[in-house]
């Protein structure tokens, strides 16, 4: 009798533990059953997904955890790769300043899953901070969490492309968390940007220039949208010094007028000057993530000491 090679055994024993692992789906944590979820109400929705609280409760008796659960706003192909991306993107994640995956629902209709994340019951930083008087230090508490988070981010080597205060969600008063992956991208080891092609409509104001003229998305340009984020963070996200969140740059014209606003100053940066006279330190941190020269701008680790300096 010949005996079996070591291969032969170990691949015998992983398709054992494969089958005895299917045979188990109800144990799967992160499947989530339809008749289980009781829709409570609408959370928020931005570009691509609209997130709903739910109880899921497999008890039934209202003693069951709330999550929120993101859809696709209409799950059409082409965004449909995108969304699995962002899915396992997020899957990929642990970190304490970053919205935790639960698990997935295939069962809600559609042809998209549905995400389950954890719920964060004070929203985003745009629901949030019109509502309170937070101080200076507290704003610069969640910045620096913020920057935590993307740290953590870069490590993965993912550029998130989509920071923003609507991104950004609230546990309670001293703990934030970076949410929204949809636009993340991951750039290879070695490279330094990714470049997309994408018409239609993108958060320009939170675009650095290198984004809007060459489509190039690095780390550094992820700082020069922390930047747009800090500022609004610090004029509390008031609808009046806010940005446009999205702006059409399909048109040629379009993009032209963006930029020339990006080159002349930034948009922020003049709001800052003209409406809202900063914190100098606080104005120069922002200064130096809006460098024209992404090389310029500083990390996310040296924006934490700098925050923790301006905290003591
Ligand atoms: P989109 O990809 O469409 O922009 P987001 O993931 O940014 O979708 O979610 C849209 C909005 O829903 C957010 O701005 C926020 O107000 C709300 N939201 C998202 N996730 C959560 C969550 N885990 N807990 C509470 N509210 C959330
Ligand atoms: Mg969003």
């Amino acid at each position: 009798l010949e005996r079996p090679s070591f291969r032969t055994v170990l691949r015998e024993l992983t398709g054992l533990i494969i089958i005895s692992h299917e045979a188990l789906p109800d144990t799967d944590p992160s499947v989530f059953h339809k008749r289980y979820l009781k829709m409570m109400r609408h959370l928020g929705e931005g570009h691509f997904g609209k997130v709903t609280l739910y109880l899921y409760d497999p008890a039934n008796d209202g003693t069951g955890e709330r999550v929120a659960v993101k859809a696709l706003k209409q799950d059409n192909s082409q965004v449909l790769e995108g969304w699995k991306k962002e899915i396992e993107i997020l899957k990929s994640l642990y970190h304490s300043n970053i919205v935790k995956y639960k698990g997935c629902c295939t069962e809600l209709g559609g042809q998209a899953v549905q995400l389950i994340m954890e719920y964060l019951p004070l929203g985003s930083l745009r629901d949030y901070l019109p509502k309170r008087k937070l101080g200076v230090a507290q704003c610069l508490l969640f910045a620096q969490q913020i920057c935590q988070g993307m740290v953590y981010l870069q490590s993965k080597r993912y550029v998130h492309r989509d920071l923003a205060a609507r991104n950004v969600l609230v546990e309670n008063d001293s703990l934030v968390k970076i949410g929204d992956f949809g636009l993340t991208k991951h750039i290879p080891e070695g490279e330094i940007y990714y470049r997309v092609r994408e018409d239609g409509e993108s958060p320009v104001y939170w675009y650095a220039i290198e984004c809007l003229k060459e489509n190039k998305f690095s780390f550094s340009s992820d700082i020069w949208s922390f930047g747009v984020t800090l500022y609004e963070i610090l004029t509390r996200c008031e609808t009046r010094l806010s940005p446009p969140n999205m702006k059409e740059i399909k048109e040629e014209k379009n993009v032209m007028v963006t930029i020339d606003i990006l080159l002349a100053s930034g948009v922020a940066r003049l709001f800052c000057n003209e409406f809202f006279p900063l914190n100098q330190q606080v104005g120069m941190l922002m200064e130096q993530c809006w460098a024209a020269e992404p090389a310029k701008r500083p990390s996310f680790g040296s924006l934490i000491e700098m925050f923790e300096a301006i905290r003591q």
